[in-house]
């Protein structure tokens, strides 16, 4: 496994729609380990492949003390609620957003091995999953702010922002 290099908006990789994955083999296998690794060192709770410069539709999700979540063709198939939300992102590095996510989803796709699963997420999970599923089809958490006035840097002692890298 390897640490990859993170692409950075507005490198346009960050903008395509992602595609579809139609077979886990080991090429996949491989990408899965090195996103990982990726996200555990950077250190972020999730990262899809277009952040590092794959475009497929692979994400991976790694909130502190759970299972590391790996997901291949994810789709939400339900939202429930809304709740405001701060955000980050590894592609946008030094800023946190105020926005609204669901508080609950469903989402389907493949696990590592290709085989289907169906997650139903709430709170950081839920976000997370909206977050990186944004991702695969272009979309970068800054699109969904409602005014720039809810953009704002990171001050260099606040840690926790760390936490919501993503
Ligand atoms: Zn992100």
């Amino acid at each position: 496994m390897a640490v990859l290099p993170i692409c950075i908006a507005p490198d346009p990789v960050l903008r395509k729609k992602a595609k579809r994955v139609r077979s886990v083999d080991g090429s996949i296998h491989k990408l899965i380990g090195d996103m990982i690794e990726t996200m555990h060192a950077a250190p972020g709770v999730g990262l899809a492949a277009p952040q590092v410069g794959i475009p497929l539709r692979v994400i991976v999700i790694g909130i502190p003390e759970q299972e590391e979540i790996t997901l291949i063709n994810p789709e939400i198939v339900r939202r429930r609620g809304e709740r405001v939300v701060n955000e980050g992102c590894l592609s946008v590095p030094g800023y946190i957003g105020e926005l609204k996510r669901a508080e609950s989803v469903t989402v389907k796709g493949r696990d590592q091995n290709g085989k289907e699963i169906r997650i139903k997420a709430e709170e950081l999970l839920a976000q997370a999953l909206e977050h990186e599923i944004d991702h695969i089809n272009g979309v970068l958490y800054t699109d969904r702010l409602e005014s720039k006035d809810d953009l704002r840097k990171i001050e260099p002692e606040e840690t926790e922002a760390e936490e919501k890298e993503l």
